[in-house]
């Protein structure tokens, strides 16, 4: 991981703190009352992740029994990570973004 400066750490928590009040406003229960200051919410956060997208692992170089990395297609951070030899594929969506498509909020 690069080192990241304070102010970019502290967008981070932020934006990480933000991510789950969403989590915990999108539980089945609340389905159908989120609100306008929700989905900004959301936008923003997604608009974060992708601003700060990990360096990509290569599957490739990694030692052989190493598990595998995929990415979420919307944002660019881990969807998922598997065993080498995986049976069921791999999810290319994040749960953050899986959350954002319910809503239908991924442009
Ligand atoms: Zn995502």
């Amino acid at each position: 991981m690069p080192s990241e400066d304070p102010e970019v750490e502290f967008d981070r928590v932020a934006a990480d703190i933000e991510l789950r009040r969403l989590q915990e406003a999108w539980t089945p229960s609340h389905q159908g009352v989120t609100t306008t200051s929700g989905r900004a919410y959301a936008l923003k956060c997604l608009a974060w992740r992708r601003a700060h997208k990990p360096e990509k692992i290569d599957n490739g170089s990694l030692y052989a029994g190493s598990p595998m990395y995929f990415y979420c297609n919307a944002c660019g951070h881990v969807s998922d990570v598997l065993p080498e030899g995986y049976i069921m594929g791999p999810s290319h969506i994040c749960e953050e973004c899986v959350a954002l498509k319910q809503f239908g909020w991924l442009e």
